[in-house]
């Protein structure tokens, strides 16, 4: 059987591994955690809601369970015919080459002084035990933002920061303390959060008014300060811990090396995910180059639809398929249930429409009752509902 080598172990690359499997391909997953961080519902690491490890699934039983064999390595360089370990290994023996690696982070002068949420896994642990010595202290000021990429709009990450810091608030309510805390929101977009549509916009300017969250947005963030945030104009925002997400930038291996890429460095690749002009290398996820409308956003369950569309066309190109090759492109869209704490909402975004739904309480279980089903799924243990 060919032999497929998957780069990462996160939502694409486990997906993609337990499709080609389906065909029986030999498939090897390399990757530099030994295992998938589900980051959707990573958001209640910070509030201790979730520990760190309800949050992770280990790849060896995802191994085990799918029968994909497990390398734990960091890739360097990836290049239109073989790929280069943090050791110095260069490997070329793969029939097909599937890259899953995510994305960077765009780094900003200061942030060392911010948390972020979206990026190392462990940083959602550090900001948890921050948050709770601000607690025992007594009062302080949090700042919660996210920045954008020019050269790449839809690289920006801002529902999660809204999830953490609804979630931040409710549970500073929860606790008594809510009142002794100052919370701002800031982002350098006028409108953050507009791809959802208008009635989301609205909902979250009313959420924001209830809760007494104050928004500054529409300014250029200069620098993080240990004790704030420098804005344009010379406008500070006082605060004692920042949860920041930068807008995500081409991976490091793949801008040292020579596949085709954005000027971000993300990987240009066909409606198929092929690489483009490349035969045997398909890139799924975070780390490629996004076709389709302005509103468009990277999430885990178009990294999925981009997995499994990729294990058919590989099957088809192999003669076990039969059929057209599978595109990402009409799967675009984005569903986000975003969560409160005590509840959340739903948002839908296609061409035709953008829904918003509010689900209070029962929003919240739904998350919780997807973070399970997820694990559980993705380890066989219990059967898939159709199309997740
Ligand atoms: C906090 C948060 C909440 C989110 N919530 C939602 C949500 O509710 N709904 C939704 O649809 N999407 C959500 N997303 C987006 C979603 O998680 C991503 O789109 C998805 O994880 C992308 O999958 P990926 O496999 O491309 O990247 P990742 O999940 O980032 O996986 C990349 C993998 O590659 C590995 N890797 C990285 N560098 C190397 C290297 N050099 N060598 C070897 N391996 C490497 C990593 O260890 C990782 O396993 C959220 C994202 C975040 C951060």
């Amino acid at each position: 059987m060919k032999k497929v080598v998957v780069l990462g172990g996160g939502i694409a690359g486990i997906e993609a591994a337990i499709f080609l499997r389906k065909y029986k391909f030999d498939v090897e997953v390399l990757s530099d955690r030994d295992y998938l961080f589900v980051y959707p519902i990573s958001i209640w690491i910070s509030t201790k809601e979730k520990k760190f490890e309800d949050v992770i699934i280990p790849l060896e039983d995802l191994s085990k369970a799918h029968g994909f064999k497990f390398t734990k390595g960091k890739v360097s360089q990836i290049n239109s015919d073989d790929f280069t370990l943090e050791d110095g290994q260069i490997r070329r023996d793969f029939d097909y080459l599937v890259v899953a690696i995510g994305q960077e982070k765009l780094k900003h002068k200061g942030i060392e002084y911010t948390y972020s949420i979206c990026g190392k896994p462990e940083e959602s642990l550090k900001y948890a035990e921050s948050l709770d010595n601000l607690i025992k202290k007594g009062k302080g000021k949090l700042a919660f933002g996210f920045g954008g990429n020019p050269k790449a709009k839809e690289a920006v990450r801002g529902g999660p920061v809204f999830e953490v810091m609804f979630n931040v608030d409710y549970y500073l309510r929860k606790k008594g303390v809510r009142d002794n805390f100052d919370i701002t929101f800031f982002a350098p977009m006028p409108k953050p959060g507009e791809r959802l549509g208008e009635s989301a916009l609205k909902m979250m300017d009313m959420m924001f008014k209830k809760l007494n969250i104050n928004s500054i947005t529409g300014k250029k963030i200069n620098e993080f300060l240990p004790d704030g945030v420098l804005l344009e104009d010379g406008i500070k925002i006082e605060s004692d811990l920042t949860c920041f997400v930068p807008a995500g930038d081409g991976h490091p291996a793949v801008k040292s090396g020579n596949l085709p890429q954005t000027e971000a460095g993300f990987i240009v690749i066909d409606r198929y995910n092929k690489v483009k002009d490349i035969e045997n290398i398909y890139a799924i996820g975070d780390c490629v180059a996004l076709e389709g409308p302005d509103w468009k956003a990277k999430q885990g369950h178009l990294a999925e639809v981009m997995a499994r569309n990729v294990a058919y066309n590989i099957a088809l190109k192999e003669g076990l398929e039969k059929g057209e090759p599978k595109s990402y492109i009409e799967h675009i869209n984005i569903l986000c249930l975003m969560d409160m704490g005590n509840g959340g909402g739903l948002a839908y975004r296609d061409d035709k429409r953008a829904i918003l739904l509010p689900l209070p309480i029962v929003g919240h279980w739904m998350k919780k009752f997807w973070g399970l089903y997820y694990k559980l799924s993705k380890l066989g243990k219990i059967p898939r509902l159709p199309g997740m």
